[in-house]
Formats: structure tokens, sequence, C-alpha cells
């Protein structure tokens, strides 16, 4: 006898709720933004990717409806066939101005930017080499090429040297890293990084997805903070669904990597374009942030007061150098006891354990906004000592 669907699912459902790893995600009943509403209680926001407060902003809304009124509600086809509009050529040449590459595509989504760049360059033959605690749409995108793939330890070039040296190759050599680690807002050093991957000849690729809008003068990202951003061989990718308040993602680089995508990339060929209403919101994101530099400045100045207020009350933010700010509890449990009496107080924050991150470092994940007031940070700060003093996360 087969299986059938309602034996899969219940027996699927029912292991993922023994591990304690089913997931029922909580509600937004108003905007993203620094203070909403979640599962009908009013909160200060540490959950979103919202970094420069674009989601819900009034310039974008404005472009997203002046695109919409004008483009209209779809883009009816795939780039290829009928589907590319003036806008989606007007915004990758905008997006190659500001990150100062040679040419810049745009695709549906981060995660289908890994999979169908990595896809579109590499071949069999090939080495990858790639941070192990890169980003799972990395992972993906790595499954479906025939490349030679290898991992080197976090964050470490001397590491990364010893793959290398190991693994001599004639075809292209590609180094994978995140530009900004989503979980612990740690760097990728990558002037380190790319220096070794020259040794080698290789090619550096850097998934920016938390780095684009928030690292580098007026968000241009962890590839422009390390001036990397002229050179050939370095291929920044990222997300156009976090700081810059849509969704989307982008590769940039070399003069001649759009043209080969328009060819290769499979969710290019194969997906329908953005709607133009994204296409407004994320033309304006880009001007916005250009515009204001408070945005940027915010951004900062919030997050080194939440780090500075946090570290004060004894807890440990892991070494945390950007906005995403986490706080360890330890086991996963606490994590999530935290997490839910912080929501309690009317702060809204996600604990994060095991296989998320590593079982010992469970943590609760806070991102920092230009949204933000000092206000939003303070009673945050004010929730997490008493519910650190009850859990013993702090002393006192
Ligand atoms: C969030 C994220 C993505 C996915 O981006 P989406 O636009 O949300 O699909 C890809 N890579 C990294 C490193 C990310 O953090």
């Amino acid at each position: 006898m087969s299986t059938s669907l309602s034996e899969r699912l219940s027996q699927e459902l029912g292991s993922l709720r023994e591990s304690g790893l089913l997931i029922h995600p909580r509600v937004l009943d108003a905007p993203q933004r620094a203070r909403t509403t979640v599962d009908g209680r009013a909160v200060v926001n540490l959950a979103s990717n919202n970094y420069l407060g674009f989601a819900d902003h009034p310039a974008l809304k404005a472009r997203a409806a002046e695109y919409l009124q004008k483009w209209g509600a779809g883009a009816g086809a795939v780039r290829t066939i009928a589907g590319t509009l003036r806008i989606h050529e007007d915004l990758e040449e905008q997006i190659a101005q500001f990150k100062h590459t040679g040419s810049a595509l745009v695709l549906h989504s981060g995660f289908t930017t890994n999979q169908g760049v990595l896809g579109a360059l590499l071949k069999e033959g090939d080495l990858v080499v790639s941070d192990e605690l890169n980003h799972a749409s990395i992972i993906d995108g790595l499954r479906l090429t025939k490349a030679t793939r290898k991992v080197f330890r976090h964050a470490d070039p001397a590491d990364l040297e010893r793959v290398l040296r190991e693994n001599p190759c004639e075809g292209l050599v590609m180094v994978v890293t995140d530009g900004v680690f989503s979980m612990d807002g740690d760097l990728a050093p990558l002037d380190q990084l790319v220096a070794v991957a020259r040794r080698f000849g290789a090619v550096t690729y850097v998934d920016d997805a938390h780095g684009s809008g928030v690292m580098g003068e007026s968000g241009r990202g962890t590839v422009h903070h390390f001036g990397f951003e002229y050179a050939d061989d370095v291929i920044q990718v990222g997300t156009l669904s976090k700081a810059w308040g849509g969704v989307g993602g982008y590769a940039a680089g070399h003069a001649n990597l759009r043209e080969l995508l328009i060819n290769r990339a499979r969710p290019y060929l194969f997906s329908t374009a953005q709607p133009p209403a994204v296409v407004g919101a994320l033309a304006a994101a880009l001007d916005e942030v250009q515009r204001d530099p408070t945005l940027m400045k915010r951004l900062w100045d919030n997050t080194r007061f939440f780090k500075a207020e946090l570290a004060r009350l004894g807890f440990d933010t892991f070494g945390s150098v950007t906005p995403i700010t986490p706080v360890i509890f330890g086991e996963a449990p606490a994590a999530f006891e935290a997490s839910r009496r912080l929501f309690d107080e009317g702060i809204f924050a996600v604990g994060l354990g095991f296989p998320t991150v590593p079982r010992n470092l469970a943590r609760i994940r806070n991102i920092v906004t230009a949204e933000h007031t000092r206000d939003d940070l303070e009673k945050a700060l004010g929730a997490y000592e008493r519910v650190g003093r009850a859990l013993g996360t702090i002393g006192g």
C-alpha cells in the first residue's frame, strides 16, 4: 500500500510537534512598523527586517500608487517574453548606479536570486567554497549546480585558504559568503576573504541581504563598506525585501553579468516579472535613502544605544556589530519563554532555537530600525530587564 496524503501530513506534523519545532506565525493586524498590532496586542516591534522603516513609508506608497495607476497591476509575462516594462529596466540602471557596479539585474526575491545566479554561473568542473553559516537559499542554490561544493569555517580566512589549497581547480572558483550574518549580526571579514580568494584566482560572491540598506554610505552595502564595489571579481546579490521595503532580489557586478543572467538565470526566464507597484516602491526607496541622510543616522544611533544598554544590563549580545542584536538565553525553552514574557509586556521579539542556531545558543533576535524612537527602545529595555531577572539570565 502506498502512503496516503493524510498519513504523510499527520506523521510529519506529529514529528515536528514532538520535537518542539512546529511553527505558528504570529499575525500582524496593522502595517509593518516599529509600533504595530500583533495578534490583537499593541507592541513595540523588534522582529522585522524593516531597517529603514520603508515597509509603510509615505514616499514608497506614493510611488507604488503612481506606478500602479500608470503601469497597471501586473506585468503579464516573464521578462524575456513580453513582461519587461520600461520601469524594470530603469530600476536595474538605478541599482547599478547606486551600487557602483557595471550592471545589475532584478529578480523576484533574494531566495530566487541565489538560485538563479549560482545556477547560471557554476558548471561541472567548477569549485565553490561556502561559509558554513550561509543562508538556506545559498545552500539550495548550490544544490542546483554541478560544481564541486566545499565549506569553510565561519568567517575564517585561514580555513578558506586551506580549502582552496586542498582543492586545486581549473574551472571557475567561487567563494560564497553572506555579507551580514542573519543570526549573529556579525560581518564577513570581506577584506581578508577577497584577498585570499584573489591569491587563488577566485571570484567572491556576497549575499548582502542584511547588509544592503544597512552598511556602507547611504546603505550601499557590505561590499561598498569594504571598498570592493568597482571590483570585477566581486559579485553582490541581495534582497529588496528587507531594508528596501518591497520584495525582490538583485545581482550586481561585472558589466557582462546582467546579460548572461538574462540568458541563463532560470527564475528570470520562467517566472513572471515583478508588478509595477513593487517596482515603484523600490525605485522610491533608493531615492529616499539618498535624499534623507537621517534614515541611516537614526538606524545606527538606535543600534548603538540598544546594544550598549543591553550590555550594561548584563545581557550577552554575542559580539554583534549590526542592527541585528541577538540576546542569548542558552537553551531553546528559555528563549521561547523569554519571548512569551516580552510579548506580555508589549514587546514583539522572536525566540530562535536549534536547528536555526546551535543548541546552547538559543536566543531572541532583535532588529533595531530607523523608525524606533528612544521611547520604544527604553520600553523594550525595561521589559528585558524584568524578564532577564525573572529568568535568571541577568543578576540582581
Ligand atoms: C532573507 C535572506 C534571503 C532571502 O531574501 P528574500 O527576498 O526574502 O527571498 C536571502 N539571503 C539571505 C542571506 C537572507 O538573509
